[in-house]
C-alpha cells in the first residue's frame, strides 16, 4: 500500500483533532447521491410484523445456537439463541409470539398482537464499570449497524497493550440514496451522544469526535447543539466524498493518522462506531433494550414512498415495500444496502437483518449497466482506489486464477467499496472479480 500524504488543507487543533476544515483523505469518488429522494422523510415507525424470521446468524462471526423451541411464548426483547463464542452476537425476539418454526438458519416467530418493549428501570452508566458495559452491549446483541454487523462488544476489546485515545462516531453516510443516519443524528442528537459517552466509559477514551459529512447542515447543527455541554467530544465536518465513512478513511480524514496494513484502529487509538450503533448501545447499557429493530432507509425511483422507517428484525422484504406504498412499475432491481456496497436480493422473502442498512429499489433507468469492454489501461480505477491498490491487476488475478500475485499486491486490503467499478469506463465488473478472488485464496486457506 503507497502511503497518502497527510493533506495540507486540513488544519489539526492543538488536541490533533481537525477543527477548522473538513477533514478529507485522499483517493475516494463523488457519485450521484440522490439523497433527495427520503433526506426529508422523517423517522417513522413501521406496523408491527405479524410474523417475522429471526435469523441465528447476523453478524460477522460464530453463529447462534437457539435458546427456545417450537410452541414456545416468546416476548419482544428475549434472548431466543446465543453462542458461546466471544466473536459472536445473540439475536432477541423482535415480537411477543409463539415460536411457529425453528428452520436451520432462523426462529420463526408468529405474533400475538402488540408487543412494546417495557425498558429496564434506566442505570447510570456512570456507576457501571468499563467491563460491566461492555457486558451490556454484547449480551444486547449490538454488532455493526452501518453494514458491517462486526459485534461491537469485540471491537471494544482491545488487544493486550492496546489502549484507546478516541471513540470516533461515523456520521458520514457516505453511500448513495441512505439517509437513516442523517435522520437519527437530526432527531436522536442527543442519543447519539449518550451512544459517544456509554462507549468512553466503556473502552476508557478520554475524547470523542463525531464525524459528519458538511452537507448535512441539519445534522451538524442538532449534534453541536447536544455536545455543547461536554467538552470532550467535538463534532467534525468531513468533506462530502465516497468512502469517507470507511474505517480507515474516517480516521484519515478526523485524526491524520493511518492504520498500518493488516492493522486496526486500536493501533491509531481509535474505536470508530456507527451513529445508529452508538444509539443502539446507549439504549442497551441505559435501558436495557436488546437490539430487535433498526433504523433503515427504503428508497429508490422504484419503491412509491421512500422513508426513513424504525423496522422489526426479521421483517420480510415484501412486507417493507407494500407499507411504503409497494414497488413501482418500472423498478428492476433491488439491494440491500446502498447501491456501491450493498447486495442484490434475489427474493422479496429475504428479511431485514441487523446489518440491514436499507432497501433499494432501483428503475431501469436508474440501474442501467451498459455491456463490458476491455481495460484500455487509463488508470482511473488506480486514482480512485482510496486503499491505494491496483484494481484492474486484481481483474488480471482473478481472471486467472493467479492468488499468489493476488496476494502479493495486497488484494486483503482491499474494503470492497466499489469506487473502482463506478469509475471504469469500459464497466469491468471489478469488485466481483475481487471478491471471487479473495474467496479462492479463502478457500485455498481452508483445504490447505
Ligand atoms: S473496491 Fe477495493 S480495489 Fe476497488 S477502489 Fe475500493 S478498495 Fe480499491
Ligand atoms: S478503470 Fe477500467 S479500463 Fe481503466 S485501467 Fe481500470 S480496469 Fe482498466
Amino acid at each position: 500500500m503507497r502511503k497518502g500524504a497527510l493533506r495540507r488543507d486540513i488544519c489539526y487543533s492543538e488536541k490533533g483533532v481537525m477543527s477548522l476544515k473538513r477533514g478529507t483523505f485522499s483517493g475516494g469518488i463523488s457519485p450521484l447521491y440522490k439523497k433527495e429522494l427520503a433526506r426529508d422523510k422523517p423517522l417513522e415507525v413501521m406496523r408491527e410484523p405479524e410474523r417475522v424470521s429471526v435469523p441465528l446468524k447476523q453478524h460477522i462471526g460464530a453463529p447462534c445456537t437457539p435458546l427456545v423451541s417450537k410452541g414456545d411464548d416468546v416476548t419482544v426483547g428475549q434472548k431466543i439463541a446465543e453462542s458461546e463464542h466471544f466473536v459472536s452476537s445473540p439475536v432477541h425476539a423482535s415480537i411477543s409470539g409463539r415460536v411457529a418454526e425453528i428452520t436451520g438458519a432462523s426462529v420463526v416467530i408468529e405474533g400475538t398482537g402488540r408487543s412494546a418493549f417495557s425498558s429496564a428501570v434506566p442505570r447510570n452508566f456512570e456507576a457501571l464499570s468499563a467491563e460491566e458495559i461492555r457486558a451490556a452491549v454484547r449480551e444486547a446483541g449490538i454488532v455493526g449497524l452501518g453494514g458491517a454487523a462486526f459485534p461491537t462488544h469485540v471491537k471494544m476489546t482491545p488487544p493486550r497493550g492496546n489502549t484507546f485515545e478516541y471513540v470516533l462516531l461515523n456520521g458520514a453516510e457516505c453511500e448513495p440514496y441512505l439517509t437513516i443516519d442523517e435522520r437519527i443524528m437530526i432527531e436522536k442528537a442527543d442519543r447519539v451522544v449518550a451512544g459517544a459517552r456509554v462507549l468512553m466509559k466503556g473502552v476508557g477514551a478520554p475524547k470523542a469526535v463525531i464525524g459528519v459529512e458538511e452537507d448535512k447542515e441539519a445534522a451538524l447543527l442538532s449534534l453541536r447543539k447536544a455536545v455543547s455541554v461536554f467538552p470532550e467530544i467535538s463534532v467534525a465536518p468531513l468533506a462530502v466524498k465516497y468512502p469517507q465513512g470507511g474505517e480507515k478513511m474516517l480516521i484519515k480524514s478526523l485524526l491524520g493518522r493511518e492504520v498500518p496494513v493488516g492493522g486496526l484502529p486500536v493501533d491509531v487509538g481509535a474505536l470508530v462506531v456507527n451513529v445508529g450503533t452508538a444509539v443502539a448501545a446507549a439504549d442497551a447499557v441505559t435501558e436495557g433494550r436488546p437490539l430487535y429493530e433498526r433504523g433503515i432507509t427504503v428508497t429508490g425511483g422504484g419503491v412509491k414512498e421512500p422513508k426513513n422507517l424504525v423496522v422489526r428484525i426479521g421483517v420480510s422484504f415484501a412486507e417493507v415495500l407494500d407499507y411504503c406504498g409497494g414497488l413501482a412499475p418500472d423498478a428492476v432491481r433491488v439491494i440491500a444496502g446502498g447501491p456501491l456496497m450493498g447486495r442484490a436480493v434475489v427474493s422479496l422473502d429475504e428479511v431485514v437483518v441487523k446489518g440491514t442498512s436499507g432497501i433499494l429499489a432501483l428503475t431501469a433507468e436508474e440501474a442501467k449497466s451498459a455491456e463490458e469492454r476491455v481495460c484500455i489501461r487509463c488508470g482511473r480505477c488506480v486514482d480512485a482506489c482510496p486503499m491505494f491498490l491496483t484494481p484492474n491487476a486484481f481483474a488480471v488475478c482473478s481472471r486467472n486464477a493467479l492468488l499468489d500475485e493476488a496476494l502479493g499486491l495486497d488484494i486483503r486490503s482491499c474494503i470492497e467499496c466499489g469506487c473502482c467499478d463506478y469509475v471504469c469506463p469500459s464497466r469491468i465488473p471489478l469488485v466481483h472479480l475481487i471478491r471471487r478472488c479473495k474467496a479462492e485464496i479463502e478457500a485455498r486457506k481452508l483445504a490447505e
